[in-house]
C-alpha cells in the first residue's frame, strides 16, 4: 500500500557526461564533436521502501552545468510536495513550474529552463508509473481520456484543438486499444537506425554498418549530411548501394541550411530516393520549412528535435510545414506537453516518429511512442521511432531492439534510472572516469 503521507524529500541533480566525441558517434553537420550528457534529476521520498522519481534533460557536453543548475532552480517546487497527490496529477506541478512569474523570464516555455521543467516533469512521472506498477505508456494507455486532456498542455493550441476535441480523438483511440497493446507486447514497434550515418565515419565504415543495418531488420537508415555536397553525393550512393532500393534512406541537416540552399541540396540528392529530409534549416522558421516542403515534395520534411514547445508544433502543422513530427521526450515541458504534441500531430494526421538517440532518449520517447500506437493514433503505418546503438548500458531498464523494432518495456516506470555505477564513473568533473581524464598528471600524483 503507498504511504499517503509521503513527501518528496529532495531533488538531486547531477552532471553525467559520456566521452563520445572521442569516437565521432554522434558527429554531425553542426555538432562535430558531442560529449553525450544527462542533466540528472532525482526525486527523493520518505516513502518506506518507495521509489525515486528519474528524470534528465540530453545536452552534448559544455552547458551541462547550466542545464543541471536550471533543474536546482525549480527543486522548491517539488520538495515538501505529497507524493501521492503529485502522482495523481502530475499536470498541477506543471502548471506551477511553468507559471512560475520569475523563473518564466528566462524562457517563456523554451531553452534550458524548459528543458529543466521537462526533467523534472517526466521524473514524476516516473515516480507516478513506479508506483502503480506499470511502463509509462500502459499507464497513459490506461488511463481515462478526461484525465489525460487535463494533463495535456492545451495553452495556447485551442485555435487548432480544443480540449472537446482533444477528447473526442482520445476516446476514439480507445477503439481496439486492448487488441493493439496485445499487439505491442507480441511484436513491438518500428525501429529506423541512425547508427550508420554519422558524419565522421568513413565510406568503409558507412557502408559496413548499413549492410548490417539491414541485415539486423531495419527498413530505414539516416545520413547526415550538410557539410560538403560532393560528399553528400558519395556518402548516399555508398549507402544506398549498401541498403538496396527497397530500404528507406532519410537525410539529416541538423539545421545546416538557408532555405533555398536546402531546397538546392536536396534535390541534388533526389536521385538517391531520398525518404525525408530532417531539421533542413532554423528549428523556428516555420514558413522556411512550408517553403522547403513544397519545393523538395515528394521528398518529406521532418523536424522536431529542437522545437521548443507546442506552440512551434501547432503553426509546423497550420502552416503545412511538415510531414513528419519528431517530437523529443527531453526538449519541451516533459509528459504533459507531449501529450498536447501527441494530440496536435492525431487532429492533423500527421505521423509522429520520434526524435532519439543521445543518451537516454531512445529509453524515453519509445513509451510515448506506444502510448500514441495503443491509445491515440492506433497505427504503426508510416512511424518509427529512431535508434543509435549507443550509451543504453548505462541504465537500469535499457531499451531492447529485435529485428528491427523496439520491444515494449514492461518494467514499471520511465526507464530513465541510470545505473549508480555510471553515474560515479561519469559524474563530471569528479567521477572517476573524468577525474582521471582530467588530472594533468594522469594519475600519478605523488
Ligand atoms: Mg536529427
Amino acid at each position: 500500500m503507498p504511504d499517503t503521507d509521503a513527501r518528496i524529500t529532495a531533488v538531486d541533480t547531477y552532471d553525467i557526461r559520456f566521452p563520445t566525441s572521442r569516437e565521432l558517434a554522434g558527429s554531425d553537420a553542426m555538432n562535430p564533436d558531442p560529449d553525450y550528457s544527462a542533466a540528472y534529476v532525482v526525486l527523493r521520498t520518505d516513502e518506506a521502501q518507495g521509489a525515486d522519481g528519474h528524470g534528465f534533460a540530453f545536452t552534448i557536453g559544455r552547458g551541462n552545468e547550466v542545464q543541471v543548475a536550471a533543474i536546482h532552480a525549480l527543486g522548491h517546487h517539488v520538495v515538501g510536495r505529497s507524493v501521492a497527490a503529485l502522482c495523481a496529477d502530475p499536470g498541477a506541478l506543471y502548471r506551477d513550474l511553468t507559471g512560475d512569474s520569475q523563473l518564466r523570464w528566462l524562457g517563456p516555455e523554451k531553452g534550458v529552463l524548459h528543458m529543466a521543467v521537462g526533467a523534472v516533469v517526466n521524473a514524476v512521472w516516473d515516480l507516478a508509473a513506479r508506483r502503480a506498477g506499470k511502463p509509462l505508456w500502459k499507464l497513459l494507455a490506461d488511463a481515462e481520456p478526461e484525465w489525460l486532456v487535463r494533463q495535456a498542455d492545451l495553452r495556447y493550441l485551442t485555435d487548432a484543438l480544443t480540449p472537446q476535441r482533444a477528447l473526442e480523438l482520445l476516446r476514439r483511440g480507445r477503439d481496439g486499444a486492448d487488441g493493439r497493446a496485445a499487439r505491442l507486447l507480441a511484436t513491438g514497434f518500428p525501429a529506423y537506425t541512425t547508427s550508420p550515418g554519422w558524419l565522421g565515419y568513413d565510406d568503409d565504415k558507412l557502408t559496413r554498418l548499413a549492410r548490417e543495418a539491414v541485415a539486423d531488420g531495419f527498413t530505414q537508415i539516416k545520413l547526415k549530411v550538410g557539410a560538403d555536397l560532393a560528399d553528400d553525393i558519395r556518402r548516399c550512393r555508398a549507402a544506398r548501394a549498401a541498403i538496396g532500393p527497397g530500404v528507406k534512406l532519410a537525410i539529416d541537416a541538423n539545421q545546416r541550411w538557408e532555405v533555398a540552399e536546402a531546397v538546392r541540396w536536396t534535390r541534388a540528392l533526389a536521385e538517391f530516393g531520398p525518404y525525408w529530409i530532417e531539421e533542413p534549416t532554423s528549428p523556428d522558421d516555420i514558413l522556411g520549412h512550408a517553403a522547403i516542403r513544397r519545393a523538395v515534395a515528394p521528398v518529406k520534411v521532418a523536424t522536431g528535435e529542437h522545437a521548443a514547445n507546442r506552440v512551434v508544433f501547432k503553426q509546423l502543422l497550420q502552416a503545412g510545414a511538415v510531414d513528419v513530427v519528431q517530437l523529443d521526450a527531453a526538449r519541451v515541458g516533459g509528459v504533459n506537453e507531449n501529450l498536447a504534441i501527441l494530440l496536435l500531430a492525431a487532429e492533423f494526421g500527421v505521423p509522429v516518429c520520434p526524435h532519439a538517440g543521445g543518451v537516454g532518449l531512445c529509453e524515453l520517447v519509445q513509451h510515448l511512442a506506444m502510448f500514441d500506437y495503443v491509445a491515440l493514433a492506433g497505427t504503426t503505418e508510416d512511424r518509427a521511432i529512431e535508434y543509435v546503438d549507443h550509451l543504453h548500458d548505462h541504465f537500469l531498464d535499457p531499451v531492447v531492439i529485435r529485428a528491427g523494432r523496439y520491444a515494449a518495456p514492461t518494467a514499471p516506470g520511465f526507464s530513465a534510472a541510470l545505473r549508480p555505477e555510471s553515474v560515479a564513473r561519469y559524474t563530471y568533473p569528479g567521477g572517476t572516469f573524468w577525474a582521471a581524464d582530467l588530472d594533468p598528471t594522469g594519475g600519478r600524483t605523488a
